[in-house]
């Protein structure tokens, strides 16, 4: 009998973002992907969102790495705060390695991480895991599907793909490879991506989008033109030149990862613009605008990013003026609608034409639509599947695509975050489940948790309101030393306000005499009999729900 193997989904798996899973084989894990998530517009003031590491920190010793399967940060963005915590080994194509190693440098983690590159088609054994891995076609170069050969029969995990039949680099998504793999060895558990299952037929090539690029900047002559995009989408920068360059304009970028991006891509030979085409945009401003292109960041509308500078008018190296034309070519990621709408407001706001994937045809998906994601199954022909990497909608439509295909409906396992599955000689089976909370993270302080994020929530919406009541030894015990005060912000103003003030007042002190009636001593006693009485007003009153904060002064913490 062969030893089990398990599967463990950290994240991604109802959601669109922070991919992470693990494989544990012979009692090592390696995981497939450590990304982030960009919060939506509910989760006030967080930056980025984080799988939670807890089962991984617990088993730190036995990580022996992380397959980055591209360069994507929902893949990758996490890395930094893994190799942190956790040295281990990461592993992936040059480019995939070379985006990591910014997201790693910037966590000072670099030191932890022993980096393996590898190549197409390569095969490598690293621990018990024997990986091979094949090339893939998506909106970033050299992203791979992963064979993991396991004492249980091959998984294979697509990564993020499409079935691009005529790509930038000519680097066709490897079916026949794939195909090899499932007449030789039998695919036993193919995990695949699902984010565009609901969407009906064949995503648009890549190559397709540079010509509709030429066209609109033909049609655009004397005009300076702008063109936002994700700045690891090397092979739509690529196109943007190429289009710039044919229509007799030089290029230059804007925004920290677009100018490294492209340093990185044209070093390494993935992106080919000319020196004499290229201009520092230092001197921009100087150049003639009918003559420039200019290849930015910020396509997501982030509010620091180049993009939404130059919409607010705080761009140091160039200002937007009439006539200007302004592309996304992008599309926004679930989460970022309202920002990119309030980034595109203000550019037209400053006299600009903007054209987005709403008015023309300036970007392809990079994810497999349904007749894409039915040639993978008919070729990888796997005896279990478990789709991945969607909300669950998506995977709940990839499972019917799975079935239609000829997966038996017993063999479709639908899993979300902190689900594990055990692969066996019988089959599959539902193993116990791991953590998957939202780790919330804002600025440089740390992590923040769920509840620390309801309090937000309830802030935003509500606003507060504090009772502050002031405790003093009196001979019998305890007494009101003082009538309470009543703090509020973001709540009921002017005379109303003063008046619900007054009544809460009165409640609270009501509240506080009948507790020390009643023998409470303590401040959490006390508290939380405030906290009673002054929710109850509060909602009987206005139908509202503040945040309440009750505070007892000068009585000791515990005791009671
Ligand atoms: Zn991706
Ligand atoms: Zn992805």
């Amino acid at each position: 009998m062969a030893s089990d193997v398990r599967v463990m989904f950290f994240g991604g798996l109802g959601e669109i973002g922070r991919n992470c899973a693990a494989i544990e084989v012979e009692g090592r894990i390696m995981l497939i992907d450590c990304g982030l998530m960009f919060p939506d517009d509910d989760m006030a003031g967080i930056d980025i969102v984080l799988p939670d590491f807890t089962w991984l920190r617990e088993n730190a010793d036995r990580v022996e790495g992380v397959v980055a399967t591209h360069g994507h940060e929902d893949h990758i963005g996490a890395l930094g705060y893994l190799l942190a915590e956790i040295p281990c080994k990461v592993i992936g194509s040059a480019l995939t390695l070379g985006l990591a190693k910014h997201r790693i440098d910037e966590h000072q983690a670099g030191k932890n991480a022993e980096f393996i590159e590898v190549g197409d088609n390569d095969r490598i054994q690293v621990g018990p895991f024997d990986l091979e891995f094949f090339p893939v076609t998506h909106s970033v170069p050299n992203g791979f599907a992963t064979a993991f050969h396991t004492p249980q029969g091959v998984i294979l995990h697509s990564g993020d793909f499409k079935l691009d039949m005529t790509p930038v680099d000519r680097r066709l998504t490897d079916l026949a490879g794939i195909g090899h793999l499932a007449k030789d060895d039998g695919i036993r558990l193919l995990l695949a991506d699902s984010t565009n299952a609901t969407a009906p037929g064949f995503s648009d090539s890549e190559t397709s989008i540079g010509a509709n690029l030429e066209d609109l900047f033909r049609a655009r002559d004397g005009r300076r033109i702008i063109v936002a995009c994700f700045a690891s989408h090397i092979h739509r920068v690529q196109q943007v030149a190429d289009a710039a360059i044919a229509s007799g304009r030089t290029v230059a970028t804007l925004g920290r990862s677009m100018n490294r991006n492209v340093a990185m891509a044209r070093e390494m030979g993935l992106l080919r613009i000319p020196d004499d085409k290229l201009r520092a945009i230092e001197d921009v401003e100087g150049l003639d605008p009918a003559k420039t292109c200019i290849i930015s960041t910020g396509s997501q509308g982030e509010p620091m990013a180049a993009l939404a500078l130059m919409a607010a008018g705080e761009n140091r190296f160039l200002t937007i003026e009439d006539g200007d034309c302004i592309i996304l070519s992008s599309h926004p990621i679930p989460g970022n609608e309202s920002a990119v709408n309030g980034v595109i407001t203000g550019l037209v706001r400053k006299g600009a034409e903007v054209i987005h994937s709403g008015t023309a045809r300036v970007h392809a998906t990079g994810h497999a639509k349904s007749e894409e994601l039915k040639v993978l199954h008919s070729i990888a022909q796997p005896e279990w599947f478990v789709p991945v990497h969607g909300e669950y909608l998506h995977m709940v439509e990839h499972a019917k695509i799975g079935e239609r295909m000829g997966t038996p409906a017993d063999r479709i396992v639908l899993c979300q975050d902190g689900d594990s599955i055990v692969l066996n000689d019988d089959g599959i089976r539902r193993g116990s489940s791991v953590s998957s909370e939202y780790i919330y993270v804002q600025g440089s302080v740390g992590e923040l948790d769920e509840s620390a994020l309801h309090d937000r929530r309830i802030l935003g919406r509500e606003g507060f309101i504090s009772a502050v009541v002031t405790l003093a030894d009196g001979p019998d015990g305890l007494v009101l030393a003082a009538e309470p005060e009543i703090i509020s912000r973001g709540w009921v103003k002017g005379d109303e306000g003063a008046q619900l003030a007054k009544t809460i007042g009165a409640e609270v002190r009501r509240a506080v005499e009948d507790a020390l009636a009643d023998g409470a001593r303590t401040r959490p006693r006390i508290e939380r009999a405030m906290r009673r009485s002054m929710g109850r007003l509060v909602n009987r009153e206005t139908r509202m729900r503040p945040m309440i904060v009750p505070v007892a002064l000068g009585a000791p913490d515990d005791g009671d």
